[in-house]
């Protein structure tokens, strides 16, 4: 048996109806996303492009910021600064990783409050772990919103599927990892987190197995095989890694789960490309309109 594709492009495409409607309400007013990249990451490269690709569709708003990978954490703060105080700017997204003279956590902190649509200020991620959030993550919201949606298709009632369930989340980063295990208490599931040290002490698949629902975000290509699954879970994988083909030599994005061997062997999985990426792309807008809109109600 092979399991059902959770199939993010499509949940995607319903998620941007509804933001390009909130958008177009704002009629345009404010709703602009800036990005702040330093250095050239391949990832967050390819984030980006995308990130002006569905802005231009839903009529948000957009404008890159890339300083050089030298950059002094000074400069990055001043740009940040400059993007706070701007009018026109309603969302700001720091893409990672940053360079390691570029300390991520002066950098979050500067980020005003009312445009961190990544909820990675300490405010907004205090009032996350609270459970009163004010911006959701776009990436562990998407991975939440692609899970409800399948529930939904398959006819199984959220809470009932939730309150019986086990989720494991592999990888504890602040923007990914931690965010989705809270947002696993939020539904209040059972839930575990883990990061590399299961791994190095030998203990992943004995923590993943117990899973009913696992989310992988440890950017490790091919992490989870066949013998860290069970048949009736359900596998959502955010890894996203630039693998290059030995033979052709060219650069494609790859999954932290093995798909080849996982997906024929447990009840859904959502692929990548083409699982979480386009929910999370589309999240971002949604996040970036919702800041516009709270800056319009603390200025009127
Ligand atoms: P990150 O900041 O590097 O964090 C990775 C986490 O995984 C860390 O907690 C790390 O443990 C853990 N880890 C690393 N190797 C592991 C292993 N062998 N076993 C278990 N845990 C391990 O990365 P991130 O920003 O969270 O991103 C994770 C992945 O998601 C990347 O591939 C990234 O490109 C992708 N991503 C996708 C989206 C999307 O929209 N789909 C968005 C953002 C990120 P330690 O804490 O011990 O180091």
């Amino acid at each position: 048996m092979t399991a059902q594709i959770m199939d993010g492009r499509r949940v995607a495409k319903a998620l941007k109806d509804e933001v390009a409607e909130e958008v177009s309400r704002l009629r345009g007013h404010r709703c602009r996303l800036a990005t702040v990249m330093v250095g050239q990451d391949y990832s967050a490269r390819a984030y980006e492009r995308r990130l002006v690709r569905v802005a231009d569709e839903l009529g948000v708003g957009y404008q890159g910021h890339t300083l050089p990978a030298s950059s002094a954490v000074e400069d990055v703060l001043a740009v940040i600064g400059g993007l706070n105080a701007d009018p026109r700017v309603s969302g700001i997204l720091v893409l990672r990783p940053l360079p390691a003279q570029v300390d991520e956590a002066l950098v979050f902190t500067a980020l005003s409050p009312y445009k961190d649509i990544e909820a990675v200020h300490p405010v907004n991620a205090g009032l996350l772990a609270l459970g009163t959030p004010r911006f959701m993550p776009s990436t562990p919201a998407s991975v939440f919103y692609l899970l409800d949606s399948w529930l939904d298709e398959v006819g199984e009632s959220r809470p009932e599927f939730y309150h019986r369930s086990t989720i494991v989340v592999v990888g504890r980063s602040n923007n990914v990892g931690k965010p989705a295990a809270l947002l696993g208490y939020a539904r209040q599931a059972v839930t575990v987190s883990c990061d590399e040290w299961v791994s190095r002490t030998g203990r992943l698949a004995e923590v993943t197995s117990g899973a009913d629902v696992l989310i992988v975000a440890a950017g490790v290509a091919g992490l989870i095989g066949a013998e860290h699954v069970s048949p009736e879970m359900v596998v959502l994988d955010v890894g996203i890694n630039p693998v290059t083909d030995p033979v052709e030599g060219a650069v494609h994005l790859v999954g932290d789960v093995d798909f080849a061997a996982v997906a024929p062997v447990v009840r859904a999985i959502s692929p990548v490309p083409g699982g979480v990426g386009p929910v999370t792309d589309v999240w971002l807008m949604r996040n970036t309109a919702a800041a516009a809109r709270l800056i319009m109600a603390a200025s009127s």
